[in-house]
C-alpha cells in the first residue's frame, strides 16, 4: 500500500515547474520500473507532494534522500518523514547540491519528475562529474517529450544536438514510459517521457569539458560546415580523417568523442 503523506493543498507554482502527478497507477508503474535492493540509496529530485515518493517507500532501499526547493512542500515532507531514519529531506535547490559529498554507501539511483525549467541544467550537472563512472549507478528521470527526443536523437536528424551527444557519450539511454498531459495537475501542454540512464564506460576517458566546448561550437552554427564552425580543430579533423565539409549533425557520437580526446 502506498504511504499516505501529510501534504497540504498549496497552489502549484509555475516558477518551480510544478506539474504534480495525480495518477496513482502511473506513479506505481514508474516506481516499479526502478530496480532497487537493500543496498540502494535513492535520491529523489523534487518530490513535491510525494506522488512518486509514496510508492518508492514500498520498495527495498537503504536510504532515500528527498531534495525539494519549495519550502512549504519541504515542511510537509519533513513532517511526514521525521521519524523514519532512512529518509532525509533537504530543502535546497537540486542545482546546488554537492552530490558526491552526500557520501552514500552502496548503489545510488537518481529519480525524479524533473522541474522542466531546470531539467537540462540538472542533467548536465550529473553528466559533468569529475569521476567517471560517477557517484550514481542509474538515473530514472522524466522530461518534457521534446527534450527526451533530443536526448535520444541520432545523427542526421533535426533534433540531434549538444544534449544528444553529451548524454549518449556518457550513458546508455532507454525510454521507459510516456506520460500523457492528463496525469498531471496542472495539465501541461506537452507529453512527458521517462528515460533510464545507465552510465557507460565506452568513452570513459573523454575530456567532458572539451567535448561540451566542441559541441557548443559545432551546433551553435549547425547549418555551417565544420571547416567553419570547428575551424580551431582543423588539424584534429584531418588526423581523424573526418571530412571538413560535413555539418555537425553528420558527425556521430564516436566522432565527437574522438575529437575531444585529441590533444
Ligand atoms: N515529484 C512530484 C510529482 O511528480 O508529482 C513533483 C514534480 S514537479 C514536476 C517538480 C518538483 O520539483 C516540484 O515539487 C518543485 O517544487 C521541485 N523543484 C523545482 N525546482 C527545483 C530545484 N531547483 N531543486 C529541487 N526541487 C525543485
Amino acid at each position: 500500500m502506498k504511504q499516505q503523506l501529510n501534504i497540504n493543498k498549496s497552489r502549484p507554482k509555475k516558477s518551480l515547474g510544478q506539474n504534480f502527478i495525480i495518477d496513482d497507477e502511473f506513479s506505481r508503474k514508474l516506481s516499479k520500473s526502478i530496480n532497487s535492493d537493500k543496498d540502494t540509496n535513492i535520491i529523489e529530485i523534487g518530490p513535491g507532494k510525494g506522488a512518486l515518493t509514496g510508492y518508492l517507500l514500498e520498495k527495498e532501499f537503504k536510504s532515500i534522500v528527498l531534495i525539494e526547493k519549495d519550502r512549504e512542500l519541504y515542511q510537509n515532507l519533513y513532517k511526514s518523514f521525521k521519524n523514519d531514519k532512512r529518509i532525509e529531506v533537504k530543502n535546497i535547490d537540486a542545482l546546488h547540491v554537492k552530490y558526491e559529498k552526500l557520501k552514500l554507501e552502496g548503489k545510488v539511483i537518481i529519480v525524479g519528475n524533473l522541474p522542466f525549467n531546470v531539467s537540462t541544467q540538472l542533467l548536465f550537472k550529473w553528466l559533468d562529474t569529475k569521476q567517471w563512472p560517477p557517484f550514481y549507478n542509474r538515473m530514472v528521470l522524466m522530461f518534457q517529450k521534446e527534450v527526451a527526443d533530443r536526448i535520444k536523437s541520432g545523427k542526421n536528424s533535426k533534433s540531434y544536438g549538444k544534449i544528444s551527444v553529451a548524454c549518449q557519450a556518457r550513458c546508455e539511454i532507454n525510454e521507459l514510459m510516456t506520460a500523457p498531459p492528463e496525469i498531471f495537475y496542472p495539465v501541461p501542454k506537452v507529453y512527458g517521457t521517462v528515460l533510464d540512464f545507465q552510465p557507460s564506460l565506452k568513452y570513459k576517458n573523454i575530456d567532458f569539458v572539451k567535448l561540451k566546448k566542441i559541441l557548443s561550437l559545432g551546433f551553435s552554427k549547425r547549418r555551417k560546415k565544420i571547416k567553419t564552425s570547428l575551424k580551431d580543430y582543423k588539424k584534429e579533423l584531418m588526423d581523424l580523417k573526418i571530412d571538413e565539409n560535413l555539418r555537425a549533425e553528420d558527425l556521430s557520437v564516436k566522432d565527437f568523442c574522438k575529437l575531444s580526446m585529441c590533444s
